[in-house]
């Protein structure tokens, strides 16, 4: 019988914090810009600058590890990591080593067998590098620094994964907590959520750990997962023909689905950390992260109970609506204008849900206004329209963001109530389908459907339903 193994992975996430600023100055941090326009003598590297810490790097760094039952270092100190990189203008990074600011939380994740605690060894801030650009010269690479100095925090998992699910499920949580908290916007394929995966193998039920391999340059969950598959076979092939892995960092390709060497692993003393001596160390008082405590935002667990509680909406609801903050947002807003929470959580989940994967939009690319959603959802209700008329109103409001009352008024697009105007319509599409009208005779109930139908049509979809429904069955 062939040996069975066992997969033993550990992440190492980096999230780029949402400050406006960078970490140690004062220019933007904001995503694109010609190359090397946000950048000033501090994150260039220039002789004679000094870094001073951005104090929401701290908070933001301390909400994260709150929300992740983490211990908050109280005094905590930045230290310098030493290499060279052209895209590292300093020579060194200065991040944390000794003293990180959060030490020993978990997330919880849902898995097969029930609820799995998944330990958070540390997370520590540090600086972001700039960026190589290879791609369009032949003969050299350019340098962009406008990254170079952009606040990271990096979440250093313990080994507790066993296989791909666990470490998506694991991503997800963490996206989500850092999302609600509006630490980070956790976008993978713009980079501000990146992963490092450490995996290693070894036969079940043993107890040492294999050698790790560590993989990067993964950008989408579905990298990941294919990473995670093609390093564990990759490890186990090697095993099997009694051949060592070896400790190194591998660059993972997805479009070739297999991974390379990229170097040997170093470990933390090759770096030669010491303390960062521009720096003073950093205290947060008990007052301090009393007042971070209290700003924590109401997160997804929390959210989940209270709308059962307050909104009365369905398990299911609760958890599609607050899979994305932006959604959760938007419900509740929409919520507190119009009092209807069941018939907000519909729009959500049936046509909002049905139009993003249309556009290929993520919830945070919804742009419109609650207040516009709340209004259709009254004129439907007071039967001023009637529902498919609302679905084709709901796609304008989607896409453009249009008042519907406005729009409805305009176009013409009110139920028709005028019984006399039904009628005759009626009497008309009666007359001219005398087939239809004689199947329905000769029992044929689904007759009916075809003459509302062209009922509809011939009001051009403004007819109240039901009495269509209703005036028809009379002059059949
Ligand atoms: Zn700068």
């Amino acid at each position: 019988m062939s040996k069975q193994y066992e997969t033993v992975i550990g992440l190492e996430v980096h999230v780029e914090l949402a400050t406006k600023t960078k970490i140690f100055c004062s220019c933007s941090t904001e995503f694109g810009g010609a190359p090397n326009t946000h950048t000033c003598p501090v994150c260039t590297g220039m002789p004679g600058s000094l870094p001073v810490l951005n104090k929401q790097v701290v908070e933001y760094a301390a909400a994260v590890g709150l929300a992740t039952n983490c211990t908050i270092t109280q005094n905590c100190k930045f230290d310098r990591k030493n290499y060279f990189y052209p895209d590292n203008p300093q020579n060194y990074q200065i991040s944390q080593l000794y003293y990180p600011i959060c030490r020993n939380g978990y997330v919880e994740i849902e898995t097969p067998a029930g609820p799995k605690k998944i330990g958070i060894h540390e997370i520590h801030m540090e600086e972001d590098a700039g960026k190589l650009v290879h791609d369009e010269w032949e003969d050299c690479s350019l340098v962009d620094y406008n990254r170079s100095g952009v606040p990271l925090i990096e979440i250093v998992s313990e080994p507790d994964m066993r296989n791909a699910d666990e470490v998506i499920a694991y991503l997800e949580k963490l996206r989500l907590i850092i999302q609600y908290l509006g630490a980070s916007d956790c976008k993978l394929q713009e980079g501000s959520m990146r992963a490092d995966v450490n995996l290693s193998v070894r036969e079940m039920g043993a107890e040492k750990f294999g050698t790790r391999t560590e993989m990067k340059n993964l950008n989408s969950f579905k990298a990941i997962a294919h990473a995670i598959e093609g390093e564990r076979e990759r490890q186990i092939e090697l095993l099997e023909m009694g051949r060592p892995v070896i400790q190194e960092t591998r660059r993972w390709d997805d479009n070739k689905e297999s991974s390379h060497a990229m170097r040997s692993k170093e470990d933390a003393q090759d770096y030669r950390y010491f303390p960062e001596p521009d720096l003073v160390p950093i205290i947060i008082s008990d007052e301090w992260l009393a007042t971070i405590k209290a700003r924590q935002p109401e997160l997804r667990t929390e959210k989940l109970i209270r709308y059962k509680k307050d909104f009365d909406i369905p398990d299911y609801d609760a958890q599609i609506i607050t899979s994305a903050k932006k959604l959760a947002d938007i419900f509740e807003a929409t919520t507190a204008i119009c009092k209807k929470p069941k018939k907000v959580s519909n729009w959500l989940m049936v046509e909002t849900m049905r139009l993003m994967k249309e556009h290929e939009m993520e919830a945070d690319d919804l742009k419109f206004s609650p207040e516009n959603l709340a209004k259709l959802i009254e004129l439907a209700d007071a039967g001023t329209i009637n529902s498919s008329v609302a679905k084709e109103v709901f796609e304008k409001i989607f896409l453009e963001d249009i008042d519907p009352d406005k729009y409805v008024e305009e176009h013409g697009l009110k139920t028709v109530n005028d019984e006399g105007a039904l009628r005759s319509t009626i009497e008309k599409v009666i007359a001219d389908n005398p087939q239809s009208v004689e199947d329905y005779h000769n029992g044929k109930e689904k007759a009916i459907g075809f003459l509302v139908g062209q009922t509809m049509k011939a009001m051009k979809g403004k007819a109240n339903p039901g009495m269509v429904n209703q005036i028809l069955k009379e002059l059949l």
